[in-house]
């Protein structure tokens, strides 16, 4: 993938969280403070403006910087983190290669910003997941990711506002779990 299909990309997002805006406020409102949907369109509403593509680096580093003064609530910073991360290990064409560094670099400023391991119910459990099976060589789509968030349902949340709900978090998905869907299936593209 090259820069100008990963700017289309993140810029089609706009739609994804304008459409999805209600499905991540609900998720949210249920084990959170129902902002999420807000934040994440917030987000990218403000990316055609800041959207720098001079460069694979520039272009996830201008995201970065955007979604880290727009997003707001606990997601914001640790996704503008991650894509600033990125933004540091990125070449200019996103190979199998590269895509496995690009995801490394994401799940470890996750699990280094958010004080975060896999299975706390967060968006690192779609992220590693998402990571691993790259790595590993599968082929991951929209339906395997949305398969990673389904599987966040089961767990207790020990992180973030949803960890205050204790037992009462299981059974519901986790809000960044469904956004982290949304973004790596941007950055994934269709290979
Ligand atoms: P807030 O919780 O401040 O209202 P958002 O609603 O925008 O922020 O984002 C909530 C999401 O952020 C959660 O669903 C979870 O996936 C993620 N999150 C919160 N805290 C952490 C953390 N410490 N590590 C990783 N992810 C986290
Ligand atoms: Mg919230």
């Amino acid at each position: 993938m090259n820069t100008a299909t990963l700017k289309e990309r993140l810029l089609a997002l706009r739609e994804t969280f304008k459409a999805e805006e209600e499905t991540l406020t609900e998720l949210d409102r249920a084990i959170g403070d129902g902002d999420h949907g807000v934040n994440m369109l917030r987000g990218f509403e403000a990316l055609p403006e800041k959207l720098d593509d001079s460069s694979m680096a520039n272009l996830l580093k201008s995201t970065g910087m955007t979604l880290m003064s727009n997003v707001g609530g606990a997601s914001g910073p640790l996704y503008g983190f991650s894509f600033v991360k990125m933004s540091q290990v990125a070449e200019d064409d996103i190979n199998r290669e590269q895509l496995v560094t690009l995801l490394n670099a994401f799940a470890e400023a996750i699990a280094q910003r958010g004080k975060v391991t896999r299975g706390e119910k967060t968006m690192l459990d779609v992220i590693d997941r998402a990571r691993e099976a790259v790595q590993n060589g599968e082929t991951v789509t929209l339906e395997t990711l949305q398969s990673y968030a389904e599987d966040t349902k089961a767990l207790e949340a020990t992180k973030g506002r949803a960890a205050y709900f204790k037992s009462e978090s299981i059974g519901h998905m986790d809000p960044g779990a469904q956004s982290s869907v949304y973004i790596l299936n941007a950055l994934i593209g269709d290979e």
